[in-house]
């Protein structure tokens, strides 16, 4: 039997195997570092105290379950021998007779990388987590002091960053702010609440048309979210943010700026772009390696036209779905199809009824919008437990406001326990 082995459980790699599962001429092999399937659309939920993380992570075991040839391994892939064909991962060797890259991404703080401990960013359990305490944290201190000037910088938050993350992470802050304050703490004016964005194009969520960009602005400033567009961030640490000769004192300062593939496709030695992802040919695998493919986040695939596709998880799942079906192509002798995209569209919501959302020249805004949003994340969601509590979840929060997911504990530990570090500093080219 062909032995393929899938490295990553995101959406990509998760793809991979499902179009595999149960063939009978293959053995899979999926390797993550962590035992789970993250659903990182709804990550920003999970920070904002509004879903638990358990709502969005789900076993990858348990997903894969109903397919007899596949093994799903716990561990982290070093390096790769292309040319033994061979693994390396914390636990030992495997070899493969193909394999796939699909590792994702990891924050990019350009050179930055002291910020990280000031400004964390927003893509594991870990950090969505340390993002909830530093947010809650910030209130329950606002609320018990009696110096104006720590109040202020205590109710500041600064979010580096206008893409749908960091649109989304202030939405939340600024609902919260509105309803959450005013309603429990008494010492807190919500109005005294600041939220900016600070973001380095001249307009936020800039890969939306004009008109929708314009009207999630409009809707960010309902929710009391200033945007500061075509600033460059300059500095971070404990006192906030510095935009050239601009200072904005913050307690909490988050990351939703940039974003660079792991940098194993360049440590194992394949072609890889500025953003560190793997370079792959029309059929999603690596040039002169016809038996290693890379799908998602990690790979960097140009479309007829030049451009490349973006960080989308409807990409990772039609590039999942198109390795599996080339690797089942070989098997019966058939010539592997190169990959076509299908756009799927764009989405990001502001808070709660408003979202906007963009497929050709098909444009959406406020409640018609978030209803989509709405939707379409369920639907993607794994398993049907945790569609029920995510709706219920938001069909409570929905009438009254009241999260229950907003208790922080400094002892609680959520795995994994140490939040993962960004890529050692590069120099910039
Ligand atoms: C906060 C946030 C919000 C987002 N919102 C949206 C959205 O609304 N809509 C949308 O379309 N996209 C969204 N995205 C992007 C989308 O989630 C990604 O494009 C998608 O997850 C990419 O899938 P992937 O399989 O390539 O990588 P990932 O889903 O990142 O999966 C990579 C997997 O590889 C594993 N891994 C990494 N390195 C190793 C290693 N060395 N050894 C073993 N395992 C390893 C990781 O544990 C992980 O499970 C969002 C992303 C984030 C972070």
């Amino acid at each position: 039997m062909k032995h393929v082995v899938i490295v990553g459980g995101g959406f990509a790699g998760l793809n991979v195997a499902k179009t595999l599962g149960n063939h009978p001429e293959l053995r899979v092999t999926l390797l993550d570092k962590h035992n789970f399937h993250l659903f990182q659309p709804l990550l920003y939920q999970v920070a904002m105290a509004a879903l638990n993380a358990g709502e969005i992570a789900y076993p990858l075991r348990m997903i894969l379950s109903k397919y007899k040839n596949i093994t799903v391994l716990k561990g982290v892939v070093k390096t790769v021998d292309p040319f033994r064909k061979t693994i390396v991962t914390d636990f030992g060797e495997i070899t493969y007779d193909t394999l796939v890259m699909a590792c994702g991404t990891k924050h990019h703080y350009f050179g930055h990388n002291e910020w990280e401990e000031y400004a964390p960013g927003l893509k594991t359990i870990a950090q969505a987590a340390e993002i909830r305490r530093r947010v809650m944290d910030a209130y329950e201190n606002a609320e018990r002091s009696v110096d104006p000037e720590e109040k202020r910088k205590l109710l500041t938050f600064v979010i580096v960053g206008g893409g749908p993350t960091g649109v989304e992470l202030a939405g939340s802050i600024g609902e919260m702010s509105r309803h959450y304050l005013s309603k429990y703490f008494k010492n807190i004016d919500p109005t005294q609440v600041r939220i900016f964005i600070a973001h380095s194009a001249p307009r936020i969520l800039h890969t939306f048309s004009p008109e929708l960009s314009a009207k999630a602005t409009e809707a960010l400033a309902r929710l009391g979210v200033e945007v500061l567009s075509s600033c460059k961030v300059t500095g971070i640490n404990e006192h906030g943010v510095e935009i050239g000769e601009q200072r904005i004192e913050a307690t909490t300062v988050l990351w939703a700026a940039g974003v660079r593939a792991t940098s194993i496709g360049k440590t194992i030695g394949f072609e890889t772009d500025r953003s560190g992802r793997i370079i792959v040919g029309a059929d999603l695998s690596v040039p002169g390696h016809p038996d290693v493919f890379a799908g998602g986040d990690q790979a960097h695939f140009k479309l007829p036209g030049g451009a490349t596709l973006p960080g989308l998880a409807s990409v990772a799942l039609q590039e999942g779905e198109a390795i599996g079906r080339n690797i089942l192509n070989e098997i019966i002798g058939k010539p592997r199809i190169p990959f076509i995209y299908r756009d799927k569209g764009q989405m990001a919501t502001i808070g709660k009824n408003t979202a906007i959302a963009e497929r050709g020249n098909v444009r959406l805004s406020g409640l018609p919008a978030w209803i989509i949003w709405l939707s379409v994340h369920i639907y993607y969601l794994s398993g049907a437990k945790h569609r029920l509590f995510v709706l219920l979840q938001w069909g409570c929060s929905f009438f009254t406001f009241g999260h229950g997911a907003r208790i922080v504990n400094k002892e609680w530990r959520f795995y994994p326990t140490v939040p993962e570090k960004a890529e050692p500093a590069e120099k910039e080219e």
